[in-house]
């Protein structure tokens, strides 16, 4: 491609609608514009990474039984009905009549459709199981679409479901696609971690979310330096051991605490430290009353609660509610005495005892609480966030806090869909059974996003050379020069020859301005062709990700490009052979040394 043919509408200022550097950038290097809120062009640029990316997803779906196909964006609303998520889906689903006066909507999922699909196709369990794909546009009516490609309305995804006929048929399929994920984003050159998102009670976890580790990411992640386990911090199990502690030796005893709320004035007041004390959180969960209780230096993880409780609402207890159940102001409640249909407390409780807890009563403290002897605990569980000084609840190893941005995500469905759209088969003993389901998705377009979030300067964007929509840039500093012009054409042709996508900037701009869009753009490679250069028969060669620059001979330069080249892949994990089927025409090609020089 030739940069004076082509459309590259690059941006010298940051564009003032932009808060994260991946959008910015997106703009600046002209790759994408807006149309209106979360939708937009993708230019060329834009566009070339997208069908990267979207090639490296397809390539590892199909290497792991992945067949694809594409199903209509436009849905009808009676499948959705009979889903039961007409109604559940909420405002995010954008819904509108044909002219018959039909509900319809633009999928922001597939589920509906292909479990409407497989009910009428699959009869026989000698048909499964099946791992049907597409690459698609979905639409999500985001309450705040922001940051550019990250959290669009319109963007692209990748959606994969499977269908088999048992338990373990649903989990070889979920393993596979666990496997292709990681292989995905392997080749993608990007890192990343495979993150649990939910560690289910029953048989292990059950989903997972993979996440770019970038510092921008919205999601913080814990994570095991020892082994693989990672998971959302909201998520991260908490293991807590410790030897029965014996009964409090003295008794509870109350003690006037006039005006002090926080656990900082309770505890100084006191003279112990906040760990001492235990916060007594009183929750309306479906219409009961609930305490939750955590140590006083502790943030209580209303997730895990709600996920103990299995209720759909949960609420912090009104004034009047707090008044009601513990007869005090609100900032004295404990669990002696509590009048509420539960009280759970945070696992580490059980192992200690001597607490400050509220004494139920404006203005006043327990001190010296057993809570085994003093209270109605009903249950010791996880209730509360992970911190750093927690260890890995797989390994016992040290764990540490990253951040990330959510580009994937594999579900065990179960029977959910199946069930409601009565999607059956007949198993070997002609018995009618439901098809147990998986769903899989990657943000295609967000993966756009995070890659630059990840990877970026202060001068642009550093493409991992998988994604980079050019790999290599080849500058022309003085197109008028006949020589400059010729040799630049002759490097640009010999690239090309070796399979590498190459843009040749024959522009006729100063070099300054070349070489800042150059690096805005992001190509891995640049190739610099000068005068100066030609006189003295050598090349440069810029590495973007390290503002390396390397003078090559002429006569070696496919040799020492080459070379180079691949110190880049590696870099990015990604070996020449594994980056795209073409590589192997560059490893049978023996270099034949230098790009001939006319003088
Ligand atoms: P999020 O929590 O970020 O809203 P989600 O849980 O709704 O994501 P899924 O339904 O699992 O997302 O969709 C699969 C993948 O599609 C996500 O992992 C993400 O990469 C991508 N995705 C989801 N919503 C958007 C969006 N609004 N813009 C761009 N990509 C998205
Ligand atoms: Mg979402």
């Amino acid at each position: 491609m030739r940069w004076s043919r082509y459309f590259i509408p690059t941006l010298k200022e940051d564009p003032a609608e932009a808060e994260v550097i991946s959008h910015k950038l997106l703009l600046r290097a002209g790759m994408i514009r807006k149309l209106t809120s979360g939708i937009y062009t993708y230019l060329p640029t834009g566009w070339k990474a997208l069908q990267k990316i979207s090639a490296i997803v397809r390539q590892e779906m199909n290497r792991f039984k992945g067949i694809e196909m594409l199903m209509p964006a436009v849905q009808p609303g009676d499948l959705w009905a009979e889903s039961g998520r007409w109604e559940a889906y909420g405002k995010e689903l954008l819904r509108f009549k044909d002219r018959h006066d039909r509900d319809y909507c633009i999928g922001p999922t597939h589920e509906e459709v292909i479990t409407d699909l497989l009910r009428r196709e699959i009869k026989s369990y000698r048909q499964l199981p099946l791992n049907l794909y597409q690459i698609q546009t979905k639409f999500r009516d985001e309450i705040r679409p922001r940051f550019g490609l990250m959290r669009g309305r319109e963007f692209i995804m990748k959606d994969a479901y499977s269908f088999d006929i048992d338990d373990a048929g649903a989990s070889d399929s979920y393993e596979d696609m666990r496997r292709a994920y990681i292989s995905i984003f392997e080749k993608l050159g990007l890192k990343f971690r495979a993150v649990e998102a939910d560690s289910g009670a029953i048989g292990g976890s059950f989903s997972h979310e993979f996440m770019v580790l970038a510092e921008t990411g919205e999601d913080t992640i814990a994570a095991c330096t020892d082994c693989d386990y990672a998971a959302n911090l909201e998520k991260a199990e908490v293991r807590c051991e410790g030897p029965d502690c014996e009964e409090c030796s003295m008794p509870a005893e109350k003690v006037a605490t006039p005006g002090l709320h926080t656990v900082e004035q309770v505890a100084g007041f006191l003279e112990v430290s906040p760990g001492k004390l235990i916060k007594t959180m009183l929750y309306n969960a479906d219409g009961k009353s609930v305490a939750a209780l955590i140590r006083g230096d502790r943030e209580l993880n209303e997730v895990k609660l709600k996920n103990l409780l299995d209720v759909t609402s949960l609420e912090m207890a009104s004034p009047e509610e707090v008044e009601k159940w513990s007869g005090a102001k609100v900032g004295f409640a404990g669990p002696a005495g509590l009048k509420v249909d539960r009280i759970i407390a945070d696992l580490e409780l059980q192992f200690d005892t001597d607490w400050v807890t509220g004494a139920n009563e404006t203005d006043a403290h327990l001190r010296h609480v057993d809570l085994k002897r003093d209270a109605r605990v009903s249950g010791y569980h996880d209730l509360r966030n992970f911190t750093t000084e927690d260890f890995c609840p797989r390994c016992r190893g040290n764990m540490y806090l990253t951040k990330g941005i959510e580009v994937g995500h594999i579900f065990k469905l179960g029977t959910k869909y199946s069930k409601a759209l009565k999607a059956t088969f007949l198993d070997e003993s002609g018995k009618e059974q439901l098809i147990i389901m998986g769903c899989y998705g990657i943000g295609v377009s967000r993966i756009l996003a995070a890659c630059i979030e990840q990877n970026h300067d202060r001068d642009g964007i550093i493409f991992t050379p998988a994604i980079a929509p050019f790999e290599v840039v080849v500058i022309a500093l003085n197109i008028k020069d006949d020589l400059v012009r010729e040799q630049a054409e002759k490097i640009y042709e010999r690239l090309k020859d070796l399979g590498i996508d190459v843009l040749l900037d024959d522009r006729d701009e100063r070099p300054g301005f070349k070489f800042k869009d150059v690096d805005l753009i992001g190509s891995p490679l640049q190739v610099v062709v000068g005068a100066k250069g030609i006189k003295n028969r050598v090349y440069e060669v810029k590495i973007r990700q390290t503002g390396e620059r390397l003078e090559i001979p002429a006569d070696d330069f496919v040799q020492e490009f080459t070379r180079i080249r691949n110190d880049v892949l590696a870099h990015f994990g990604l070996t020449p052979a594994v980056k795209n089927g073409k590589e192997a025409l560059l490893q049978a090609h023996k270099p034949q040394g230098s790009v001939e020089f006319n003088h």
